[in-house]
């Protein structure tokens, strides 16, 4: 069947998106981004794929989060974003931020994971290839390798953003030590770190407890949370069990074994919480992500058109009383 040609919706630019500055640059970025990591491969049905990334598009989510192996199968999810790309998005390159990463493993050998030069240059050509562009708007170092002097690493972005084939540099998984030394290096090539990309959602504290998000804000780097609703544990999916369509009863990046009786029975109290506020639990752990502004957007991930929407109604309501904080404090911390 052939696919009805894509218009964007005349007000995705007025339809309540809110956009944050990365940092002390000229880039700002939608409060929610989608990324592709899961549910974009090739195991999943194309039709659903694009449908969530226009829709996402169609409601002002401008930036698309992708690395090499996102898929099932690794690749996938690029070519799957390529094909859209060729078949609805291409009028609307200019306006789209789309990222996409290196460092963690993607072909056999020695020059297909970590953070050599070899293996960031080539992989980024073989994931414009797959994507159908000329450039990314940011490339990531997907994470620190701490056996490949971190000066190559930096120097492979450098080059990178010399070259043309990405817009700007970010780094991604750096503990404290080895983003200090990123942000510097990049800094001084004048080639600024644009986001600093880590885990960060309210049962997952680190970037508070070791300092990340305000070493970014006084970098001058952006921060962006990924998988802020912690794989789908802090939205309604788990509050009855694993529903054989979810993430955790696939096993794999989300264990069935982390849905326990203790952690349902607090995920029904956060989620009474988010009832009082007038929230779905999705809606209160991506507020309390977007809460204050050492974190410029939350990349969500979403299997549905639906999760989508429901999601993106969290950019309305970001402010929380004390005692609100304390609850969820007290249940997640
Ligand atoms: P989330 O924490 O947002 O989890 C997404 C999952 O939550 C969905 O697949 C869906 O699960 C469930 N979900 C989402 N919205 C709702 C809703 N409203 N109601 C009920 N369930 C919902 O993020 P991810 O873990 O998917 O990560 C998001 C993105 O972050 C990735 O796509 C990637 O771009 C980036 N990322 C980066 C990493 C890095 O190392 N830099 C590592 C991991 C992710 P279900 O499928 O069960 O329906």
């Amino acid at each position: 069947m052939i696919n009805p040609v894509y218009t964007a919706a005349e007000d995705r630019y007025e339809s309540g998106m809110k956009y944050r500055r990365c940092g002390k640059s000229g880039i700002s970025i939608p409060e929610i981004s989608l990324g592709l990591w899961q549910n974009f491969g090739d195991t999943a049905p194309l039709a659903r794929s694009r449908d969530m990334l226009l829709h996402a598009f169609d409601k002002g989510v401008c930036h698309f989060d992708l690395a090499n192996n996102y898929g099932p199968s690794y690749g996938s999810a690029e070519s799957t974003f390529g094909q859209i790309m060729k078949s609805d998005l291409r009028p609307y390159r200019d306006e789209l931020f789309i990222s996409t990463k290196a460092g963690w493993d993607m072909w056999p050998g020695p020059y297909g994971d970590l953070g050599s030069r070899k293996y960031l240059m080539s992989s980024l050509d073989q994931s414009l290839k797959r994507m159908g562009l000329e450039y990314v708007d940011i490339f990531y170092s997907h994470r620190f390798d701490p056996n490949t002097p971190l000066q190559e690493t930096m120097q492979a972005l450098v080059d990178i953003v010399r070259s043309g084939k990405a817009l700007y540099a970010g780094i991604s998984n750096y503990p404290h030590e080895a983003a200090e030394f990123a942000y510097k290096y990049l800094a001084e090539r004048d080639v600024p770190c644009l986001l600093h990309q880590v885990k960060y959602n309210m049962m997952h504290r680190i970037p508070e407890t070791t300092g990340l998000l305000e070493q970014a804000k006084d970098a001058g780097s952006g921060f962006i949370a990924y998988s802020p609703l912690a794989q789908g544990i802090l939205t309604d999916r788990y509050l009855n069990g694993i529903p054989s369509d979810s993430r955790a009863a696939r096993d794999y990046s989300l264990k069935a074994s982390t849905i326990t009786p203790e952690l349902v029975e607090k995920l029904n109290k956060l989620n009474a919480l988010a009832a009082k506020r007038g929230q779905t639990l999705a809606q209160m752990a991506l507020s309390w992500t977007l809460k204050d502004d050492l974190v410029t957007s939350v990349i969500i991930g979403a299997s549905s058109v639906a999760q989508i929407d429901d999601n993106l109604a969290a950019i309305n309501n970001t402010k929380f009383t004390a005692e609100e904080l304390n609850i969820i404090d007290s249940l997640t911390k």
